[in-house]
């Protein structure tokens, strides 16, 4: 049985079109033995001229009554070959009784499923090897030797815009060292791999590798140029090395001053008691000074191996004010400050680590004492409040515990505020050091207040003081 072919047939295969021209040149060749035999006979006089004229007549019209369907059904099949040819949709020909014509008709048919069927695989292994290159998390963008883009996939069409095809390399992602990389690969028939930075549309760091396509490509791919977006990396890196510079610099200045009086006390103070016990003073703080530094990194280091995990003991805020309080008594007392609670008693307890909560607070009346005026009050407030900072920490929360920090100090210019959360930074530094500040408390606080899915803010007003408030998000258990 003949199987039916796949596909949607809209069009009939075209008609037989064999012109008349063809029926007699093909009638004339089939008959012409027969003619040359008849007329032998006639000429030897075996059979007389006017049988020789019936007889090539009656096979004449006999070969082309037999001839006629047979060439018609060349011409339908000659047809339908060539509308597959051209792609068209066809429905099979019908090509009557004659057997050998349908059966040449029936193989052509089974030659067109086949061939529907691979270009049907075909097509899916394209559609298969677009998702795949579309689904790649780099940016691929291929062009051919005239350095024009032939294709692009999504992450490459997210950053640099739809329609990227036969647009210029250079229109695209204009940056030399990216456009000498392509020629080189191009000329040197030799991969290799460039790093640049582009401003547009949005600052970005990319490393780019770029590989000759290894076959002739039918569309004109002759590179390929796989760009990895490293801004993050980057900035990651430069931290590194800018917390590693300000850490050791930071190390280096106590140490280098105690290296000093050590030298002296060695030499010209060799025998000088006075200075020999203003010295080790000195030299006391330093390393006090040093101790501090390497607690806090200790601390700060500590604190962000645990970032990912939210800690959940129960903390008892109000305890946590009342010690500090006590424990920066006798600082105060050295500024004449005082420091003043405000703590609502149905405060609930937050979920956290006490350890790390506890640090919180020490840093920020600890800050609010050094960097107040003398003679001025601190004051320390512990309440519930459903005025939430806009953060995404506070997206599914309603209410939160709220601390806050208030000093009457120099106050913080706007300018420095976004970043007094960063490792070593200070207002001042000259002065802050004097004062014996690491430049990692406030660093601190803020990992530690991200840990527990916290915000931090800070308010401050030149010339008059500042506050610090830390919110807590209040969990349903609670
Ligand atoms: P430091 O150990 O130097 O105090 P912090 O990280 O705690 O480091 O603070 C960073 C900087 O922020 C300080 O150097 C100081 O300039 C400024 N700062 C912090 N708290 C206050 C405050 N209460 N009033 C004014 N400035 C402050």
């Amino acid at each position: 049985m003949r199987a039916q072919p796949h596909v949607l047939l809209t069009m009939p295969a075209s008609k037989s079109n064999v012109s008349f021209a063809t029926l007699i040149r093909t009638v004339a060749a089939v008959t012409s033995p027969t003619l040359i035999i008849l007329l032998l006979l006639t000429v030897v006089g075996t059979i007389p001229p006017d049988h020789f004229l019936y007889a090539y007549a009656s096979i004449l019209i006999a070969t082309t009554l037999l001839l006629r369907p047979f060439l018609a059904n060349v011409g339908t099949l000659t047809s339908y070959v060539n509308d597959l040819a051209e792609d068209k949709q066809v429905q099979e020909p019908d090509l009557g009784y004659l057997s050998a014509m349908s059966e040449l008709s029936g193989a052509l048919i089974r030659l067109h499923q086949s061939w529907e069927k691979k270009k049907q695989q075909m097509g899916n292994i394209i559609t298969e090897r677009e998702i795949l290159v579309d689904s790649l998390p780099d940016i691929l963008v291929m062009c051919n030797d005239d350095q024009i883009i032939v294709r692009t996939n999504k992450a490459a069409r997210a950053i640099f815009g739809q329609n990227l095809a036969n647009k210029s390399l250079q229109a695209v992602i204009p940056h030399d060292v990216l456009l000498n990389g392509v020629s080189a690969v191009i000329e040197e028939l030799r991969g290799r791999e460039v790093e640049f930075h582009l401003n547009e549309p949005i600052p970005r760091d990319f490393r780019a590798i770029i590989e000759r396509f290894p076959i002739a490509s039918s569309g004109g791919i002759s590179v390929i140029i796989t760009l990895n977006d490293v801004t993050e990396l980057k900035r990651v890196e430069k931290m590194r090395a800018d917390f590693v510079a300000n850490a050791s610099h930071e190390i280096r200045t106590p140490l280098a001053s105690i290296k000093g009086f050590i030298e002296t006390l060695r030499g010209p103070a060799r025998d000088d008691v006075a200075a020999r016990d203003e010295f080790l003073k000195v030299m006391d703080d330093q390393a006090t000074r040093m101790t501090t530094l390497i607690s806090d990194l200790l601390s700060l280091s500590k604190i962000e191996m645990n970032a990912h995990t939210v800690p959940d003991g129960k903390v008892d805020m109000l305890r946590i004010i009342r010690n500090e309080k006590e424990s920066f008594s006798w600082s105060a007392k050295e500024k004449n400050m005082t420091i003043r609670i405000e703590l609502s008693d149905t405060l609930p307890t937050a979920r956290g680590e006490e350890r790390e909560l506890m640090q919180v607070v020490h840093n920020l009346i600890g800050n609010a004492i050094k960097y107040g005026h003398a003679n001025t009050e601190v004051t320390v407030v512990a309440r519930v409040t459903s005025m939430l900072p806009q953060d995404p920490n506070f997206v599914k929360h309603h209410r939160a515990i709220c601390i806050s920090v208030i000093d009457r100090g120099d106050g913080i210019a706007k300018e420095h505020l976004p970043r007094l959360t960063e490792r070593f930074y200070r207002v001042d530094s000259a002065r802050t050091r004097s004062i014996g500040g690491t430049g990692l408390g406030l660093a601190i606080v803020k990992h530690i207040i991200n840990r527990h899915r916290g915000v931090l803010t800070i308010d401050s007003v030149v010339g008059e003081g500042s506050k610090f408030s830390v919110y807590l998000p209040i969990y349903a258990v609670e």
